[in-house]
């Protein structure tokens, strides 16, 4: 109880410094708290802490764990922050608030028809393979201007976000820089980068949620 309350504390503390030291308000910030691996139980230490925003990478596990926790905690924003297989997509829009990781017309296209069909909305944000990676999830940033237009006429979506996972081995605040530009591009409010090791460094580059596990929850087994 201890431990989850108190490393969420540090983080959000991190957060507001990160965002004083280049005069933004602390709110314009959020906390995701990705708990992946992460039991229940556990994820209710951080509940009963406050934290309302959370994120998931993967469908069936958050199918697990968050239908039972919503009901109790009606107010929790749910992210998917994971890829999301076709199949997957009517479960994905019936549990998850925001789906980060829209990135390809075909999912589009079904997210689209799965909205309509469950009257159910869910925030959508685009994820941008800003260091054009062959195995990584994500759009190529030069093709994500036509992919969000696609998304806006053609599927009637509107993307509040982009999102953005840095290559390992990579400075990642290159990627934090490109990604904030193409999002000051194309209009879009929304940024969702920087992870345990590096989200003070996403807040200096403009990031609006950032996704920490790690420094919460400790190391995944
Ligand atoms: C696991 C995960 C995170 C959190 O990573 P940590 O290094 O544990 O903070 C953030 N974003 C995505 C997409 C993830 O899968």
């Amino acid at each position: 109880m201890e431990r989850v309350s108190k490393q969420l504390l540090n983080v959000q503390q991190e957060i507001t410094a990160a965002a004083a030291a280049i005069g933004r308000a602390s709110d314009s910030v959020r906390l995701v708290a990705v708990t992946k691996t992460v039991p229940a139980s556990v994820i209710e230490e951080a509940l009963e802490a406050g934290q309302r925003i959370f994120g998931e990478n993967r469908v069936q596990e958050a199918q697990a764990k968050w239908p039972v926790l919503k009901e109790r905690y009606p107010d929790v924003e749910l992210h998917l922050v994971g890829p999301l297989q076709s199949n997957k997509a009517r479960e994905a829009v019936a549990l998850f608030d925001v789906i980060e990781t829209v990135d390809r017309p075909k999912i589009a296209r079904i997210l689209a028809e799965e909205m309509t069909r469950q009257g159910k909305h869910p925030r959508l944000f685009v994820q941008v393979n800003t260091g054009e990676e062959p195995q990584k999830a994500g759009i190529a940033p030069d093709e994500t201007e036509d992919f969000i237009v696609l998304c806006r006429d053609t599927y009637k979506l509107t993307i509040d976000g982009l999102m953005c996972i840095p290559p390992l081995d990579e400075e990642p605040a290159m990627h934090f820089a490109r990604l904030a530009k193409l999002a000051e591009q194309l209009g879009i409010n929304d940024l969702s980068m920087g992870m345990s090791t590096d989200f003070a460094r996403a807040v200096q580059f403009g990031a609006t949620y950032v996704r920490v596990g790690t420094a919460i929850f400790g190391a995944r087994a």
